[in-house]
């Protein structure tokens, strides 16, 4: 195409890339979901269809691009890391970014019906932030996860506990949100368990795994079947599948030997 007089404009951009042989990983989450939460009515403190969403627009994501090797979700946030010698968009820092964000975005609306039902409505578009980091070594790599996963895990005995006290049936008039923060102010994780074992009979450690640990996206090959030939064979090809799992990823286990072996 002929270029314009006003092309010379396209020469102002300036690219910032993501430093080569790092690995890189882009984090997105919900912007101002405590209202967003509230006015579509999820269930607190975990609505698990809502976690199944964000499950489901992690997985479009990572179907989408296939450099992205691992992604953990927790909450409203989901974290994708992309192999260390990515050439993604030239691993231009605005695309990458931009276009996880926006991916991530549109899989969660796509989805919403399926997911949340009928009954709840999409009252206002929601929206996600993304950063992406640097990593230089495998050790930081897992260091950030585990630094999710911690962040999931006291977040999550933190509201368990704060819910509990707020929907304690027994009490009347109800706790306010207000009491129930100053009775979990400056209590140990120990003292928190312990309110929910005595007061409530709740053992921590059996709740559901998605929320204590949440979510894990790896992919593994596997054969399936692409199409079937006139004499009736099934004709296999070895397919990279995204698999979720709601395991530990702090400990060396998932890494060494487990569904992450062989990632960093
Ligand atoms: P910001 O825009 O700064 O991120 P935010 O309101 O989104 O603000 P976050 O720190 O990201 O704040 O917290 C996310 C909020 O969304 C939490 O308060 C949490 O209670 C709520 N939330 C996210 N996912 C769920 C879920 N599956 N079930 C119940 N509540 C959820
Ligand atoms: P990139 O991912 O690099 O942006 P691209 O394929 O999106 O690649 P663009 O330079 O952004 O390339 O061009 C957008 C393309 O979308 C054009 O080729 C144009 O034909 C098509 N397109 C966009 N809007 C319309 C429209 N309203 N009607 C028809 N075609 C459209
Ligand atoms: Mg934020
Ligand atoms: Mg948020
Ligand atoms: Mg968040
Ligand atoms: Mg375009
Ligand atoms: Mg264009």
């Amino acid at each position: 195409m002929a270029k314009s007089k006003y092309e010379y404009v396209k020469h102002f951009e300036q690219h910032q890339t993501l430093l080569r042989n790092t690995y890189v990983v882009i984090r997105v989450d919900g912007h101002g979901f405590h209202r967003f939460s509230q006015e579509h009515n999820f269930e607190k403190p975990n609505d698990l269809r809502a976690l199944h969403l964000a499950n489901e627009a992690a997985k479009g994501v990572m179907t989408d691009i296939q450099d992205i090797v691992l992604a953990y979700g927790e909450s409203d946030e989901y974290s994708f890391l992309l192999r260390r010698d990515s050439t993604l968009f030239k691993r231009r820092e605005a695309k990458i970014v931009s276009t996880i964000a926006s991916l991530f975005t549109s899989y969660y609306v796509v989805n919403w019906f399926k997911f949340m039902g009928d009954s709840t409505l999409l009252r206002y578009p929601p929206s996600f932030d993304a950063r992406a980091v640097c990593y230089p070594t495998a050790e930081n790599v897992r260091d950030y996860f585990s630094w999710r996963q911690a962040d999931c895990h006291i977040n999550n005995l933190y509201n368990t506990t704060f819910w509990a006290l707020v929907q304690d049936p027994t009490k009347n008039p109800p706790m306010t949100t207000t009491q129930a923060q100053a009775i979990l102010k400056d209590t140990t994780s120990a003292s928190k368990n312990e309110i929910l074992f005595k007061q409530f009979n709740i053992n921590y450690n059996t709740l559901p795994e998605i929320f204590r640990k949440g979510s894990v996206l790896f992919r593994r090959k596997m054969m399936v079947p692409v199409k079937e030939t006139e004499q009736g064979n099934v004709i296999e090809r070895e397919k990279s599948i995204v698999h979720i799992a709601h395991v530990d990823i702090i400990a060396d286990e998932f890494w060494l030997t487990g569904d992450g072996k062989g990632i960093l």
